[in-house]
């Protein structure tokens, strides 16, 4: 069988009604199941079908539940409830109807981006080598974050009950790991992005001075590339994978990353163990130092393509590090539409046992339709 799940947010889901949403893409659309964001970062989007709610969906993130707030009672960072949530409690709901229908109900916990959560608790954000804190960005390395993770984890997965958990924005070693908000004037390259987005808080510091790490070598060969690319007019290129290895000299940077990464998977472990339903970690196709599922029971990856580039998530998934695809329905539908019923019907030959398709509304019907297509071939071919 292969599965096809559409995300939705939940605002469209009410704003449009769970049922005639929930009509439409089961009924029409042949989707076995939706995914629902329930820890989610700030976000805006135009809603492109038809809808008599704003044009505009705008959120500055949070939780998209009420807590049960006995769950953090011994967790430093406390749950943010989204505003437009109101009393309303409607993640209940959506739940109930999707069990009722017989679909697969997936829910999505952002473990480092949730809004609002880095700006209260700015000892948690991540720090760049430049001691700057991202007012975006928790670093997962921090044991109170690390914490405040499994008790979401748990709450979530326990008081749902949801056929699978996704989560997302947990990611070492590349631009989105940090601090994003700053990089577009950096006119140094791609790999200053990524060498400016490496962790230097507290937390990552100790973890790797505690492995053997000289943390001040490692910092200082960050600090001084970036000072050279951002005084110009030498440009850093070279993704961070390869700028590492380039380095001369004892390799402190990669024991650095090492270190962190292995910090961050002992992170990925806890929140599988504090998990009550099969957990899945998402990933990008193209990242350099991934945090990795191996040996975990219970956890499974999903990958994200950029475009349809298959060929890019075909290393990961023969690896057995991902089973399951995500795709930018827009952007695939809308640029090659052949290349979306292409690409599900070769990942279900290749054995991809599920794809993602984000999201519900900034899809048109269009879009929809070129789903349906897409999803009736990979089921023939899986
Ligand atoms: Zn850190």
């Amino acid at each position: 069988m292969f599965d096809a799940i559409i995300q939705c947010q939940l605002p469209d889901l009410f704003d449009d009604g769970v049922d005639s949403v929930l009509d439409l893409l089961q009924g029409e659309v042949g989707a076995s199941g939706i995914s629902v964001p329930v820890a989610v970062p700030p976000m805006a989007y135009l809603r492109r079908s038809r809808t008599d709610a704003p044009r505009v969906a705008r959120s500055r993130g949070g939780l998209y539940f009420h807590a049960d707030d006995g769950r953090y009672s011994q967790t430093r960072l406390r749950p943010i409830t989204a505003d437009w949530l109101k009393g309303r409690d409607p993640l209940d709901q959506a739940a109930e109807r999707c069990r009722s229908r017989g679909l697969a109900l997936w829910l999505e916990v952002s473990t480092t981006l949730t809004g609002r959560v880095a700006t209260r608790y700015p000892e948690a954000a991540t720090k760049s080598v430049y001691d700057d804190r991202s007012p975006i960005r928790l670093c997962p390395v921090n044991p109170d974050v690390a914490e405040w993770l499994r008790a979401l984890v748990a709450d979530v997965s326990q008081r749902f009950s949801p056929t699978a958990l996704i989560l997302s924005d947990l990611h070492t070693g590349r631009r989105e790991s940090g601090v994003c908000d700053v990089s577009n004037g950096l006119a140094g390259g791609g790999g200053a992005a990524e060498l400016l987005a490496i962790c230097f808080c507290e937390s990552c510091r100790q973890v790797a001075a505690r492995a053997g790490v000289d943390t001040e070598a490692a910092a200082r060969a960050v600090r001084t590339h970036l000072d050279e690319a951002l005084a110009g007019p030498a440009r850093l290129d070279k993704r961070l994978g390869l700028f590492v290895e380039s380095l001369d000299g004892p390799p402190f940077l990669r024991e650095y990353l090492d270190a962190q990464r292995a910090a961050v998977e002992h992170v990925l472990h806890e929140a599988v163990r504090a998990c009550a339903v099969p957990l899945i970690l998402h990933r990008y196709s193209d990242e350099i130092w991934p945090v990795r599922t191996g040996g975990l029971p219970s956890a499974s990856g999903l990958v994200q393509m950029r475009d349809v580039d298959l060929e890019a998530a075909t290393t990961e998934l023969s690896r057995g590090a991902a089973d399951c695809i995500r795709l930018e329905l827009s952007d695939c539908a809308r640029l090659q539409p052949p290349a979306l019923v292409r690409t599900l019907t070769e990942s279900a030959e290749r054995g991809v046992r599920s794809v993602e398709l984000i999201h519900y509304g900034t899809a048109t019907r269009a879009d929809l339709h070129i789903a349906k297509q897409a999803i009736r071939f990979a089921r023939r071919s899986a």
